[in-house]
């Protein structure tokens, strides 16, 4: 049976967990990119494109097999040419991999690189968790001092602060290095070995492949159960001790606001030292804006020289529905836009000439050249809420004039075309 147009619509739609960034949202994402991108370059970092896919094994070491990441999350295939990819689940590893494959380590260092791009994890999706999402990220590879990690999270600060986010905190914690989390992960072996049973079934497996992750788990009875857990910042080696608390003694001294939480350990394996997650309070919750650290072991795990780095990602989907809910009214409303209306074949052709030269003093044109009606094109010039439109009829083109109506007020005035740009400056208020 053939379908019906309801049925044929319901299966239009976007990959289950994708959605799509319209028109109405852009601006509010370009004002984020622009804060990011100013506030990188202004702090030294430069900008970095790498694949959206790359060989499978990078995420798989470096992620980490026993991760949720890899374990249930990626978006991986064989392509025809029998090469297994992967869609990034995140962007560390495969810039990690471009610092390797490229000879960073012989430049300056650290080197301080941002990007921004689309993620993919297999989620179950809910609201502002996705299957595609995109984040901003800061990496700093190639120095191993804490007055690095505390840049990281002071220029993430500042791109909160120059959004106008008020309630922002860093959460904050050590998981030390390789040698002091080894002494740690016997703690806590011990700990929950008269426990393991009444764990949910997800850290019962955790105990046995990722004893870490026991700590940051959301069930009620696993966060009971932990009571009682010594600190791992009790048992940092005197270096990572010293690391951390320079980081706290920098961050007191900048004020960024933020707690201790002992029990942060976030999912991916390839943190060491410093780790945290920025949170903010929205609606009744408070939900992760972003989370990075320090990642000591990752350039050596993946074939390069043994290299400290640290960074920090950003869940752009995410800041985005908090910068709107924070702030109602559009950022940077386009003042300088006009649409211009023409009536006939030789209005129809100059409107291109007209369009072009408004636009080189800098103002946005809109227009539907298709269209002959003017009625027709005043409604749409009424839909695009412009301040003004330009009636460009037969009359008008043959003695070298146009019209500029005020659509809020109706009233009109005849210019000359070549007076033109100075008086819809003078109107939007431009000069
Ligand atoms: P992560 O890479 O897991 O440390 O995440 C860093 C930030 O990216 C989080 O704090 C979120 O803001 C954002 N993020 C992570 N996963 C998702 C997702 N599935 N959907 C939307 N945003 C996400």
């Amino acid at each position: 049976m053939p379908k019906t147009t309801k049925e044929i619509k319901r299966n239009v739609q976007a990959p289950k967990g994708m959605h799509d960034i319209l028109p109405r949202d852009i601006p509010w994402w370009r004002k984020f990119e622009t804060v990011a991108n100013d506030l990188a370059e202004a702090y030294g970092f430069r900008k970095i494109i790498t694949p959206i896919t790359e060989e499978t094994d990078i995420f798989s070491r470096g992620v980490g097999l026993e991760t949720d990441i890899v374990n249930k999350e990626m978006y991986s295939f064989k392509t025809k040419g029998g090469d297994f990819l992967t869609l990034r689940p995140e962007g560390t590893a495969g810039v990690v991999r471009a610092y390797i494959e490229n000879n960073m380590s012989t430049w300056p260092q650290p080197v301080k690189l941002y990007y921004c791009g689309p993620m993919f994890r297999h989620e179950n999706p809910q609201k502002d968790r996705y299957r595609q999402f995109f984040q901003f990220g800061l990496e700093a590879i190639g120095d191993p001092s804490p007055v690095i990690d505390v840049e990281i999270i002071w220029v993430s600060y500042l791109i909160f602060n120059s959004l106008g986010f008020k309630d922002i905190n860093f959460e904050i914690n050590s998981i030390g290095c390789p040698a002091c989390r080894a002494d740690y992960l016997k703690i806590i072996k011990s700990f929950y070995k008269t426990k393991q049973n009444k764990l949910c079934s997800v850290c019962k497996e955790r105990f046995k492949t990722n004893p870490l992750r026991l700590l940051d788990c959301k069930e009620a009875k696993c966060q009971e159960l932990r009571q009682g857990l010594p600190s791992m910042l009790d048992s940092l080696c005197p270096e990572c001790h010293d690391h951390f608390h320079q980081v706290l003694d920098m961050l007191d001294y900048l004020q960024v606001p933020y707690t201790l939480n002992p029990y942060l350990v976030r999912g991916l394996d390839y943190y060491t030292k410093t780790v945290f997650e920025i949170k903010t309070i929205s609606g009744d919750s408070a939900i992760s804006l972003g989370g990075g650290g320090r990642y000591d072991g990752l350039v050596k795990l993946l074939g390069g020289s043994s290299q400290p780095a640290v960074g920090v990602a950003l869940g752009i989907d995410r800041i985005i529905s908090v910068f709107q809910a924070l702030h109602d009214k559009e950022p940077n409303i386009k003042k300088n836009r006009v649409y211009l209306v023409q009536i006939g074949e030789a209005a129809k052709k100059r409107a291109f000439l007209l369009t072009e030269d408004l636009r080189k003093s800098g103002i946005s044109v809109y227009s539907s050249l298709s269209k002959d009606s003017l009625r027709n094109q005043l409604k749409t010039a009424d839909r695009e809420k412009v301040k003004l439109a330009l009636i460009l009829g037969q009359e008008e083109e043959r003695e070298g004039t146009i019209i500029i109506r005020d659509m809020e007020s109706g009233i009109q005035e005849v210019v000359m075309q070549d007076k033109l740009v100075p008086s819809i400056k003078k109107k939007l208020a431009l000069e």
